[in-house]
């Protein structure tokens, strides 16, 4: 029988800890973390997820500022407000929501947030400083699915590690995570030109899915014991439910789980810890 790695209560269980220690810094008289979060336009993904970071942040005693700005806003204005936050000394994080109209580089607007105040780990110095084994701000996703591995012990050290996509916010970090000293995985990363991603998938002791192509991974695409991570969520149609649609993740789950020793749902898995991570680093940055 699996065990289920349940994200959301694992976040919980860090929020609180969270919670704890900004009762404790408002105790000792210390300014509590502030993070600042810029939304531009009003994508209603982007609306949603700047809102959820906002809430975080209250319920844990952070302090959150909003800037939102038109989507018609110049590159330049942009900059001037990145690099008066970089400049403000209780402002402690700095998030600009992607995606970013077509007229602003996503790339020059991440170079110009301060490496100290860029708690999503996007800056390139921040990721070369992951890359390196350097202390850092590592960006949310991969840093969510290493605490979870970490809280549900599973055994890491020289296990074949099978990571699915090669992105820059999830498939490329986590291998690379998963890859460095102290952590010890022995990992494979497979994508799109891959001949035989089956063969790799079976070979693994933990298989993390970041492709965003549900139900991708089947039963006969994995060892019995197997541990997966599924990061994977698409929106399907789902006319059973009020939205009329809901997330899955790239893993057929109904099949594959009973062959697995451990795995997250969709929705409830990575999700949650991806926006606890964003408070991790958030404190992360205050304490320094
Ligand atoms: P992405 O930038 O689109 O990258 C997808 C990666 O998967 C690429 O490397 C691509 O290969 C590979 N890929 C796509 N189809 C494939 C296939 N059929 N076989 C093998 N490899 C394939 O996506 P992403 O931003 O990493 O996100 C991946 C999924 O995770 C999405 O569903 C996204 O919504 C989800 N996500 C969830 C969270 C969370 O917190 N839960 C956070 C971030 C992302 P190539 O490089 O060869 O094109």
């Amino acid at each position: 029988m699996y065990q289920l790695i349940d994200g959301k209560q694992t976040a919980a269980v860090i929020r609180s800890e969270i919670a704890a220690t900004v009762r404790g810094m408002r105790e000792r008289g210390v300014r509590v973390p502030h993070l600042a979060a810029i939304l531009v336009g009003n994508d209603g993904g982007s609306e949603t997820y700047v809102a959820h970071k906002v809430r975080d942040c209250e319920e844990v005693g952070f302090m959150s500022t909003l800037i939102r700005f038109d989507a018609s806003v110049s590159e330049e204005k942009l900059l001037a407000k990145v690099a008066e936050i970089n400049a403000d000394h209780n402002i402690d994080g700095l998030i600009v929501q992607l995606p970013l109209p077509g007229h602003i580089s996503e790339d020059k607007v991440i170079e110009n947030i301060s490496p100290l105040k860029d708690v999503d780990g996007f800056h390139p110095v921040n990721l070369g400083r992951m890359t390196a084994g350097l202390p850092t701000f590592v960006s949310a996703t991969p840093a969510g699915i290493v605490e979870l591995l970490r809280r549900y012990n599973i055994p890491l050290k020289g296990a074949e590690c099978v990571v699915v996509g090669r992105s820059n916010i999830v498939g490329r970090p986590i291998s690379i995570l998963l890859s460095q000293k102290g952590i010890d995985a022995t990992v494979t990363v497979v994508h799109s030109r891959t001949r035989d991603i089956g063969a790799a998938l079976r070979r693994a002791d933990i298989i993390i899915a970041a492709i965003g192509s549900p139900g991708f991974i089947r039963a006969d695409m994995v060892k019995e014991g197997v541990v997966i991570i599924d990061v994977g969520t698409t929106r399907v149609d789902a006319p059973e439910t009020k939205a009329g649609w809901r997330l899955k993740g790239d893993v057929d789950f109904e099949n594959v789980a009973p062959k697995c020793s451990y795995i997250t749902p969709v929705p409830g898995g990575v999700g949650p810890m991806t926006r606890v991570s964003l408070l991790l680093n958030t404190l992360k940055a205050c304490k320094r």
